[in-house]
């Protein structure tokens, strides 16, 4: 998963000026838009290969600022040497660090899934806590990484901000925040409960394939109708 944001950013898409700044959704316009994304991907689901909430819970800490698909081949070979955190608490970070070498941060991200490992050994009976205070304290996780694991292991409602859902919820009017904890309350606040623990994956996704970071193609995107985005790009640039 891409990194956590800490400034409101907003890219360019290849024009000469900055995007206008989109006028915030109100909460009947916010489940519009959201319910389009719903339309085209009814069943959304991460793009992370794990097993369980502990391969989970790994897998995210090794995906900030890196890509999913770069974390997925890293996994199959740190995981079948490792399948539990004793096995990866014995394992340590040098023998963590041969299977993740290929991906950004791999040093720290080796020794943070050493010691996450071992501190769910030592005082979670090897389990991945469910509550978000005991995930945060693990080594190398923080709020979004809490939230992805509370989401998708746990099946809680949760929105994990990540690169991809700050740009959306600035430039499309969803949830615009300067910080991406402004933009997960604007976007909780917004989302009716029952389309939140989705939504996340649906925002995630969007901002990967089709709201680019560089240019959004709203010329295919299916929730054009709701988007409040000022300059909509009508057809692929160059
Ligand atoms: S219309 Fe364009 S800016 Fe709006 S959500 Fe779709 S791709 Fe993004």
């Amino acid at each position: 998963m891409p990194n956590t944001p800490t400034a409101a950013k907003l890219p360019r898409h290849g024009s000469a000026r900055a995007p206008r700044r989109a006028r915030a959704m109100a909460a009947p316009q916010a489940e519009r838009f959201l319910r389009l994304l719903a339309a085209n991907n009814p069943a959304p689901e991460t793009e992370l290969s794990y097993h369980d909430p502990f391969t989970l819970l790994v897998a995210v800490v090794l995906s900030a600022q890196t890509t999913d698909a770069a974390v997925n081949k890293c996994t199959p070979s740190l995981f079948a040497a490792a399948p539990t955190p004793a096995g990866m608490a014995a394992l340590g970070a040098e023998g963590i660090a041969p299977h993740i070498r290929r991906i950004g941060l791999w040093q720290a991200k080796a020794r943070n899934v050493g010691a996450l490992a071992a501190k769910l050994v030592a005082e979670h009976g090897a389990e991945v806590p469910r509550e978000r205070a005991a995930l945060e304290a693990l080594p190398g996780v923080g709020r979004k990484t809490a939230n992805v694991v509370l989401n998708v292991a746990f099946g809680e409602a949760t929105m994990a901000v990540d690169t991809h859902i700050f740009r959306l919820g600035n430039r499309t009017g969803l949830a615009p925040g300067r910080t991406p904890r402004a933009v997960e309350e604007g976007i909780v606040r917004k989302c009716p409960p029952d389309l939140l623990r989705d939504a996340h994956h649906w925002l995630i996704l969007h901002g990967r394939y089709v709201c680019k970071a560089r240019t959004p193609e709203c010329w295919r995107c299916p929730a054009t109708a709701a988007c409040n985005y000022r300059d909509k790009v009508s057809s692929p640039v160059g």
